[in-house]
């Protein structure tokens, strides 16, 4: 679920405070709060994601200035079902979040993609212990636009460690198997001190796992999780839009020996469209239309993402007229709202005229000559003053 608290209050901040004082203000909390820090206490994951999402808005200028005249209105998906079909937002064990509010805070954090989680906090960790949460992971998928416009639902095959259900992810083959390392004392680092100096370094005896498991689960070999592929799947909201990173909670990878699984970044890509182009909840396109029915008028078929329409073209419509269809673009993910089409009509000029067509074209380019040539007229007009005739 979304914070429905004040921002500036989550981060202990005035509303004045300055980029530097909400970073610091940031990075105090979140260590104070970071899951792996607290993993006995599960409201501390919850109040370390809204910290989290107090930030990715309060550290952004644009998001900050929308947050400060909209409140949580701003990124809210106000109440649209998500696209038809059973839950909308929620569904999925706690499917939220369309508006890439986590993927500033855990930028480059994912399993795979360069650093770790905790390098966020500019350190190794501390009070280690047996269990671990497990890593996000990021899936990126490819949508049409009709997909990402009337939103869609995807079953994503992602490869990934679950439960080992073995030994119900204890990592121990038998009850009780695990006891705390010794040499550590269950904190899996070890201190050395030289001088003035302490050095903390992972502990030998259990690698930082603070637990030696004396018979591991040979379906595991301890870890308390497995890799293989799991099919999850996932609402995709109407009017998301290229780029937009959708998180799935707990979908990420399972924790060591039972920790909490991370989460699912699903990041979205827009296939281009053939006929439109958006523009945020805009579409536009162009529309080919005869120089006789740009002359005389007609009705002239359009493509919506809806299927077909038509609009009127009156006569003496030029090339480049722009024609708007009211609510035929895309959602507007926050409000529901529909953008418009914008129809640009392109003058065709023939190419393979024949014999009798090219000599009635030169009968009617004589009977009309320079009289009737609206854009010729003005464009004369200044041709004179720039060459002062
Ligand atoms: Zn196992
Ligand atoms: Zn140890």
């Amino acid at each position: 679920m979304e914070t429905t608290r004040d921002y500036y209050d989550v981060l202990g901040v005035k509303k004045d405070a300055e980029a530097a004082a909400i970073k610091k203000a940031y990075r105090k909390q979140a260590m104070k709060f970071h899951p792996d820090q607290n993993q006995d206490d599960p409201k501390a994951e919850e109040k370390f994601k809204e910290l989290g999402e107090a930030y990715e808005v309060l550290s952004d200028e644009d998001k900050r200035a929308a947050y400060d005249r909209y409140g949580h209105a701003a990124f809210k998906a106000g109440g649209m079902g998500g696209g038809g079909g059973g839950g909308g937002f929620g569904g999925f064990g706690g499917f939220h979040d369309p508006m890439d509010i986590f993927s500033q805070v855990f930028g480059g954090a994912f399993r795979g993609g360069g650093g770790g989680f905790d390098d966020l906090f500019g350190g190794g960790r501390r009070d280690q212990q047996a269990r671990q949460r497990g890593s996000d992971l990021r899936y990126d998928l490819e949508i049409t636009l009709e997909e990402a416009s009337q939103g869609v639902e995807k079953e994503l095959e992602i490869e990934k460690y679950g439960p080992c259900r073995t030994c119900k992810s204890s990592g121990s083959k038998s009850e009780g198997g695990a006891r705390t390392c010794s040499t550590c004392g269950g904190r899996g680092v070890v201190t050395q001190q030289s001088g003035i100096f302490v050095r903390q370094s992972a502990c030998p005896e259990c690698h930082g796992a603070g637990q030696v498991i004396s018979d591991p689960c040979p379906a595991c070999k301890g870890e308390g999780r497995v890799q293989e592929p799991e099919r999850i799947k996932i609402k995709i909201p109407a009017g998301v839009d290229d780029g937009t990173r959708l998180r799935s909670s707990g979908n990420g990878d399972e924790g060591l020996r039972g920790g909490p699984a991370g989460d699912l970044y699903v990041f979205l890509h827009v296939r281009k469209h053939d006929i439109f182009q958006r523009r945020g909840e805009d579409l536009y396109c162009e529309v080919p239309v005869s120089f006789a029915v740009a002359a005389l008028g007609g009705e002239l078929a359009v493509p919506t993402l809806e299927g077909r329409a038509s609009i009127k073209v009156p006569p003496g419509t030029q090339g480049g007229t722009i024609f708007r269809l009211k609510h035929r673009g895309v959602q507007d993910i926050g409000s529901g709202r529909k953008g418009d089409l914008h129809v640009e009509v392109r003058v065709e000029v023939p190419t393979k005229l024949k014999g009798e067509q090219k000599e009635k074209l030169r009968e009617f380019a004589e009977s009309i000559g320079e009289e009737n040539s609206p854009l010729h007229e003005g464009f004369l007009e200044k041709a004179k003053r720039f060459f002062n005739i």
